[in-house]
């Protein structure tokens, strides 16, 4: 057995502001194995972005260890941290976070300095980018010329940018139209059948969580089921979501 891509062992995190000490996760374990597509849903409030920022490296737990690849990431310094952040987590977020002055392609390209390639190099990639989540013909357009869906395409060829082992999506369909949602949906299906990334999506949508392999519900900062799409959501989605080449 391969160890988990990423591995959470009873985090606690609590948040301190004048009013006192607010726990806002109780004890969370989770473990998640590369290649899995999996959907965090629960109701506003619940620890889904505490969870998640833990996740991505971007905050660190009160107490409890977090594993990415096998390595607890209270032994990684801050350079080491700032590296699984720009290098092995891609991120996705509601409201797209396009930088509005840039091409689609220079969006794209931007994380990419990291990566120690040339201008030219770091260009070309992006356009292939572009032209995986179906926008090859909008490399030079600016995100206000573009649909909310196609600027979450930007965004997704974006977070893929420095091959990431995880792409970690919070609310990616929440901006969007349930049709729109649903195609976004398909391309993060498609990038994980077809290249295997892993993917951790934080979502109300019921439609969304059906279409994943596995949920985790969240409630008070505790973990409340982990299993399945239930059937009931299934049913209840209105909508489902076809694959669909991206
Ligand atoms: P969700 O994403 O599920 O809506 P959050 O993780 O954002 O929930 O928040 C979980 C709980 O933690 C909420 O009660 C929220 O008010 C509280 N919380 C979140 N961030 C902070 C913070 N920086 N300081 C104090 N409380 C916070
Ligand atoms: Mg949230």
């Amino acid at each position: 057995m391969s160890a988990p891509l990423l591995s959470l062992q009873n985090i606690i995190k609590d948040y301190q502001s004048e009013a006192g000490s607010f726990r806002a996760l109780h004890g969370v374990s989770l473990d998640v194995m590369e290649g899995e597509l999996l959907a965090i849903m629960g109701p506003s409030g619940s620890g889904k972005s505490t969870l998640m920022n833990i996740i991505g490296a971007l905050d660190t737990a009160t107490s409890g260890r977090f594993l990415f690849e096998g390595v607890d990431t209270a032994t990684l310094s801050e350079r080491e941290l700032a590296a699984l952040r720009n290098r092995a987590i891609g991120f996705v977020f509601q409201q797209f976070n396009l930088l509005p002055r840039l091409s689609a392609r220079d969006n794209v390209a931007l994380p990419l300095v990291y990566a120690g390639l040339s201008r030219s190099e770091r260009l070309a990639r992006a356009g292939r980018l572009l032209e995986q989540v179906g926008l090859g013909d909008k490399q030079g357009s600016r995100p206000t010329q573009l649909s909310g869906g196609q600027q979450q395409r930007v965004a997704i060829a974006r977070a893929l940018a420095a091959d990431p082992r995880l792409l970690l999506a919070d609310e990616p369909t929440g901006a969007l139209d349930t049709r729109t949602g649903a195609e976004i949906l398909s391309l993060f299906k498609a990038l994980n059948r077809g290249q295997g990334v892993t993917v951790v999506i934080v979502t109300h949508d019921p439609g969304v969580a059906a279409a994943t392999d596995r949920v985790v519900r969240i409630q008070d900062g505790r973990i409340i089921y982990d299993g399945p799409p239930e059937r009931g959501q299934l049913a209840d989605s209105g909508h489902h979501y076809e694959e669909m080449a991206p």
